[in-house]
């Protein structure tokens, strides 16, 4: 018997809640529910520097407002309380200390200095600074210590991270549901760090860890984290566990220029780019909810700019969604608006 479908949104608390991560919720309730799978919420809070106050509360009312809460409750008394990576960090250094016992990961003490002077070395020369043992070994000598130096330093309590010993000379070659085959060099990737001086987990150790413990079956994101493929698989492998099923979903462009949509962009065209009006100190950015709109007008427009059915439908309800969505009908292009024709229309890269 297959596995059953385990799916989750895993914002980090920076914010309100862009439309383009309101999408991201959409097509990974929508997957859950066609394939009778569960729908999760995990709160990617480890990085404190970038935590805003009031934005998880924000993105529990959103989800709600929409019709798509998250299934599964940690905290019976929340109404549906997600899990949140701050009150789990106690779990994550055990698992960094595994992958340095099993030769995956070691102890780095550059100071942000050294590792300053190295790149700005690297761009004097028109090369880039990849921090990669293998290179690091070939040309950045004065960043290997060997393991006597390392144990001293230990000793001596002074700051560290742990990196990630990205594997020589492999090329990856690797499946997304919606971008078929992508391949990466390991030799190009960086040793990135997995857990910090300050005690706590990177976005990348906490997200696998978390990944395996919750059973995800499926990881269904944003386009911008195809780059961390490559590393998430190797970490899957690293540790001995089976790598989930990956989907990147393209992104909300700006209307012109290159990136993601922003509130400026939706200001200008005016359109809200939040479902929920968002107030701060330096003032109000509107909502679809206090402009009058249904949840279901905003699920039908979201669903359809990046997904469609091969018919020429345009009007369907959740219900309706959730019976007919298919992860392979999400279309490979990133949607942009056109402000002359005062449509959206799918970006050819
Ligand atoms: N915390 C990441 C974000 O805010 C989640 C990436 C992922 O889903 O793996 O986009």
């Amino acid at each position: 018997m297959s596995k059953q479908v385990r799916v989750r949104f895993a914002p980090s608390p920076t914010g309100p809640l862009h439309i383009g991560g309101v999408r991201t919720a959409l097509f990974n309730y929508l997957f859950a529910k066609k394939n009778n799978g569960v729908f999760f919420l995990r709160i990617e809070d480890t990085d404190q520097n970038r935590f805003v106050a009031g934005a998880e509360e924000y993105i529990l009312e959103a989800l709600e407002w929409l019709g798509i809460a998250p299934d599964e409750t940690i905290n019976k008394n929340e109404k549906f309380g997600p899990y949140r990576q701050s009150e789990r960090k106690h779990l994550y250094k055990q698992y960094a200390d595994l992958l340095i016992a099993s030769g995956h990961a070691y102890y780095a003490f550059d100071t942000a200095e050294a590792l300053d002077a190295h790149r700005k070395q690297h761009e004097e020369q028109g090369k880039t600074f990849i921090y990669n043992h293998h290179n690091r070994e070939k040309l950045d000598t004065s960043l290997v210590i060997s393991n006597e130096e390392t144990a001293n330093r230990l000793a001596n309590n002074e700051d560290y991270v742990i990196r990630f010993k990205t594997p020589v000379n492999e090329t990856l070659v690797l499946q997304d549901i919606i971008r078929g085959e992508v391949k990466f060099e390991t030799n190009l990737l960086d040793d990135k760090v997995l857990f910090k001086s300050d005690g706590m987990p990177t976005y990348h150790l906490a997200n696998i860890v978390d990944d395996h413990l919750m059973q995800t079956t499926h990881v269904i994101r944003g386009e911008e984290w195809l780059p961390s493929m490559p590393l998430h698989v190797l970490l899957y492998r690293a540790f001995g566990w089976e790598s989930p099923e990956f989907a990147h979903l393209p992104l909300i462009l700006k209307p012109v220029g290159n990136g993601k949509l922003s509130k400026r962009d939706g200001d200008k065209m005016g359109f809200p780019v939040f479902p929920l009006e968002w107030k701060t100190e330096e003032g109000v950015s509107s909502g679809y909810r206090e402009k009058g709109f249904f949840p279901e007008t905003v699920i039908n427009f979201l669903a359809l700019l990046g997904w469609n059915d091969g018919t020429e439908k345009e009007l369907f309800s959740l219900e309706e969604l959730t019976q007919v969505f298919d992860l392979k009908r999400v279309h490979k292009s990133g949607a942009k608006f056109d402000p002359e024709k005062n449509k959206w229309f799918n970006h050819q890269y």
